[in-house]
């Protein structure tokens, strides 16, 4: 495992995290009556496809050579079952757990990528549409809001609450979030995107 750190793009691509991260904590600060994300939780770092683009997996790497050597050993071993369930897997998605979650916790938090740090909140979809985080549906984010068929937001239950701000949703889907227009701004690059798990098939295993 390289140390990417020091390369000026994910330096320039740090300080849009910054940014972005800034605005995003801003965001689930505002729809703290409805969030209920906490440490261990880790439902949504389970059972999907995670979408990372070339730099988001550089700085993801950057973190994990700080981590101790039983811990990479760890992720190396999670990497390794999902290879082999990926293997012998015959759908369309294949989904799993990311490798970097042990026991429960992101063991890479500060280095964690876009879809990591927006999942949680309501998100506006291009077709007007409202996207609902599906821990909604096992009683987290919004579940205190929503009406029972968890289609729209219940007004009854908003009053119920008894909480001065909406419950809101906002433009964070992954396509906004790696737009162009933010690597002009910041000059850095994000390059190709991929599955998470898809960026540690070596070289010789693709045919
Ligand atoms: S977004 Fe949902 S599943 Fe993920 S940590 Fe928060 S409450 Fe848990
Ligand atoms: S990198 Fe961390 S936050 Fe992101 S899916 Fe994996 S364990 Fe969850």
């Amino acid at each position: 495992m390289d140390d990417f750190s020091n390369n000026i793009m994910v330096q320039n691509y740090v300080t849009y995290l910054n940014f972005i991260s800034g605005k995003l904590e801003k965001f689930f600060e505002k729809q703290k009556p409805y969030i209920f994300c906490k440490k261990g939780c880790g439902k949504c770092c389970k059972n999907a496809q995670f979408p990372y683009t070339l730099i988001e997996i550089n700085y993801l790497m950057s973190g994990v050579v700080k981590l101790d050597k039983s811990t990479q050993e760890i992720i190396e071993q999670n990497i390794e079952k999902i290879m082999q369930d990926k293997a012998v897997f015959e759908g369309e998605k294949f989904r799993y757990d990311c490798p970097f979650l042990i026991d429960n916790v992101c063991c890479v938090y500060d280095y964690r990528g876009l879809v990591c740090r927006s999942f949680g909140l309501m998100q506006n979809e291009e077709n007007g549409k409202v996207k609902v985080p599906f821990c909604c549906f096992e009683g987290l984010n919004y579940s205190n809001v929503m009406d029972d068929e968890g289609k729209k937001v219940s007004p009854e239950k908003f009053k119920k609450l008894g909480v001065k701000e909406e419950p809101a949703a906002f433009n964070i889907s992954y396509e906004f979030l790696t737009d162009p227009d933010f690597e002009r701004g910041f000059n850095f690059k994000f390059g190709e995107r991929k599955p998470l798990i898809e960026w540690f098939i070596a070289e010789d295993d693709v045919s």
